[in-house]
């Protein structure tokens, strides 16, 4: 625990929010600022403020919750569809330090849409790249 986390807080039950799902490694809730209805937040409750940093088993948990409260949080709205967003770093979008995931419901005509100015991979750099990326991963 972080004594300065908000989401840490809320784990410990010092801060409230609105529970969606809790089991021994994580905790769900709605986001209180939500982008769409229904916008909801999975966070493990070890303290941690990047993906990489996720200790495994609670890493598995969110993998185990996340393909069934993504529908059942869209279903309940009435959502088309929905996204699952995770920022690393404040030049990703990152404002609150205590890794999390989003939840967020979508429909046609949200106007939710991201700034996605797709360029075309060079397939030249591709092979360094991947060697750079292999190398990095340690085997
Ligand atoms: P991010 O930009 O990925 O760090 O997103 C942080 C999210 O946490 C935002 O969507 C906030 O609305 C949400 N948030 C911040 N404080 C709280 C809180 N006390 N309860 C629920 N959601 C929160
Ligand atoms: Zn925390």
């Amino acid at each position: 625990m972080s004594t300065d986390c908000i989401f840490c807080k809320i784990v410990a039950g010092e801060i409230p929010c609105y529970k969606v799902y809790e089991d021994e490694h994580v905790l769900s809730f709605l986001d209180i600022g939500p982008l769409s209805k229904g916008h909801t937040l999975v966070i493990p409750k070890h303290h941690c403020v990047t993906l990489d940093e996720i200790p495994v088993e609670q890493m598995a948990a969110v993998g185990r919750l996340l393909p069934k409260l993504g529908p059942a949080v869209a279903q309940s709205v009435g959502a088309a569809g929905w996204n699952v967003l995770q920022n690393n770093g404040p030049v990703a979008g990152q404002v609150v330090m205590h890794v999390h995931f989003h939840i967020i419901p979508r429909n046609e005509g949200d106007g939710l849409g991201y700034r996605w100015p797709a360029g075309e991979l060079d397939k030249n750099e591709a092979p360094r790249l991947l060697e750079a990326i292999t190398e990095r991963m340690g085997h």
